[in-house]
């Protein structure tokens, strides 16, 4: 697998996105042994996408539906599950292991947003938040807006308990067996996108769980985590 996935669909002259695999090594901070082994491995995942690492901005995903507007690098931004920018250079960055990474790309306005969508987010509607406050800040229509959805949880491998379940519409779920359901989370935040006029959604179609190259919580529970980074040239 190459070491930074995209979505063909998004590819822009005047938009870089990407998500790494493990052949960059994990990205994740919280639960590393090596944190400068980690460090090291962002730093390739920026240069990679040719953008300076330096420039990384972390969301300090808490599972809510916080937005944050980012006008200049910052280290990271705690509190928040989306970020959104229209300064080219800056690279916005979070990290997953079965939660879904949303890109958003308004081309009329030149303005992105990366978001971090596991089931609590979902139910919180941060895509469609973040989709909101770029219509606040920079003018954002939904129709002229290209989401992508990067690699996740598919809907066969994420059981999830009734208590879960019970909180989504119902055509995203699926009976699984005894109190146990199976989760679309892709399929929902397309849903809410589309629901708020995004027409573009297009989908990496990538499972965490069933991809080796990607780590996934559900299989291996090791806090390793892949990245997704979103920037405008
Ligand atoms: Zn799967």
């Amino acid at each position: 697998m190459a070491p930074v996935l995209q979505i063909a669909a998004l590819n822009d002259h005047a938009l870089i996105h990407g998500f790494s695999t493990m052949e960059l090594g994990s990205v994740g901070l919280t639960h590393a042994k090596n944190p400068e082994a980690v460090r090291d491995a962002r730093r390739r995942f920026a240069a990679a996408l040719n953008l300076d690492p330096d420039t990384l901005t972390v969301a300090g995903a808490v599972h809510g539906e916080q937005v944050a507007r980012v006008d200049e690098p910052t280290d990271s931004i705690e509190g928040v599950d989306a970020l959104i920018t229209d300064r080219p250079g800056i690279a916005l960055f979070a990290t997953y292991a079965d939660c879904y990474p949303i890109v958003l790309w308004d081309p009329k306005h030149r303005a992105a947003g990366l978001v971090h969508a596991g089931w609590r987010g979902t139910e919180a509607h941060v895509a469609t938040a973040a989709l909101a406050e770029m219509a606040k800040q920079f003018g954002t229509k939904p129709e002229d807006v290209k989401a992508g959805i990067g690699p996740g949880i598919c809907g066969n491998c994420y059981e999830v308990g009734a208590d879960v379940a019970e909180r989504f519409d119902q055509t995203f779920v699926k009976h699984s067996t005894g109190d146990r359901y199976q989760l679309d989370l892709a399929a929902a935040n397309t849903a809410q996108l589309n629901a708020a006029g995004v027409r573009d959604v297009f989908n990496l179609d990538l499972c965490t769980k069933e991809t080796e190259a990607l780590p996934s919580h559900r299989r291996d529970h090791d806090g390793r985590r892949f990245g997704a980074i979103v920037a405008l040239r």
